[in-house]
């Protein structure tokens, strides 16, 4: 166990800022703050930072850390916290490590006992589940599927039965290629497509996957996919017990039945465990 207690520290701070997904004014105070007050700014793209800082009168130094010098940069960042400087960790829009770099340097981090602080504001994952309309919870974010036909079909088929909202982002070039994917997958669920989020041609697409599919051609910019979870109940002629014995038979630990019977079936854990526990009572002993 480790006990982070964030500003109680002799050694440097990483921050993790999060910057506009679009609109300059989504920028939060405690962003500008930390960007001007930090000794080094880290960004995945330095001119796409250097413009946003000029745009705030903010003058720090910005070096380079993304996904293809993360091994060299995140032992030097690590360095530069323990000699006691302060570090801002930006992306090029949004929350940093959200489909972004930042993950591995913050695994550094931590494995050094330096205090990782976050600094909120803008992400598109969250911005467009409150617009979709779609239960907010629970919800899975999974960033960018696989570019990969058969990687990405793979990964829809694992997220297909999951009673979650879940939460795309996409290219506009692969978006209609996605959507058949799911209609195939998923079936014809609720989604809603988020696009150019805060920015002046913002628009939510709310509708079926079919229909969407009718126009998702035409569609351009950033944007965001919020499927529905998995409604179809699952029709089975067999009782719960019987499912969770039979999952037994094959080897599964009685606590795994029990767990995977809840998923499949859509009932709560405690109820199967109670079935479970009264055909113990009545075939044991
Ligand atoms: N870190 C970012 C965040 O916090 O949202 C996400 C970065 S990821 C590399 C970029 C993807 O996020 C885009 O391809 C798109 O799917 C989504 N995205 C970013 N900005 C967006 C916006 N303004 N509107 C809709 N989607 C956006």
């Amino acid at each position: 166990m480790q006990v982070q207690n964030s500003f109680q520290t002799e050694q440097g701070i990483l921050y993790l800022v999060a910057t506009p997904i679009g609109n300059l004014g989504d920028i939060t105070l405690r962003a500008l703050e930390t960007l001007k007050s930090v000794d080094l700014v880290y960004a995945e793209d330095t001119r796409i930072t250097y413009n946003l800082l000029k745009h705030f009168n903010i003058d720090t130094k910005i070096l380079n850390y993304h996904e293809f010098n993360k091994e060299v940069q995140g032992p030097k960042i690590i360095e530069q916290l323990k000699q006691g400087l302060n570090i801002a960790l930006v992306s090029d829009a949004g929350t940093p490590i959200i489909s972004d770099p930042g993950y591995h340097v913050v695994d550094l981090a931590v494995q050094n006992n330096l205090s990782v602080v976050p600094i909120p504001g803008a992400n598109a994952a969250i911005s467009a589940l409150i617009v979709s309309n779609i239960t907010p919870k629970p919800f899975t974010f999974y960033g960018f599927l696989d570019s990969k036909p058969s990687k990405r079909d793979k990964e829809l088929t694992m997220l297909k039965d999951l009673k979650q909202t879940l939460i795309f982002y996409e290219a506009p070039h692969r978006i209609t290629k996605t959507l058949e994917a799911m209609l195939k997958i998923f079936g014809d669920r609720k989604i809603a497509l988020a696009r150019e989020i805060t920015k002046r041609y913002e628009s939510v697409i709310r509708g079926n996957i079919s229909e969407v599919l009718k126009i998702s051609d035409n569609l351009k910019g950033e944007m965001v996919i919020v499927v529905e979870e998995n409604k179809q109940v699952v029709v089975t002629t067999t009782t719960v017990i019987e499912d969770v014995l039979a999952l037994i038979k094959t080897g599964l630990h009685p606590k795994d039945a029990i767990s995977e019977v809840s998923s499949m079936r859509n009932v709560a854990k405690k109820v199967v465990y109670q079935e479970y526990l009264n055909w113990k009572d009545n075939n044991e002993l």
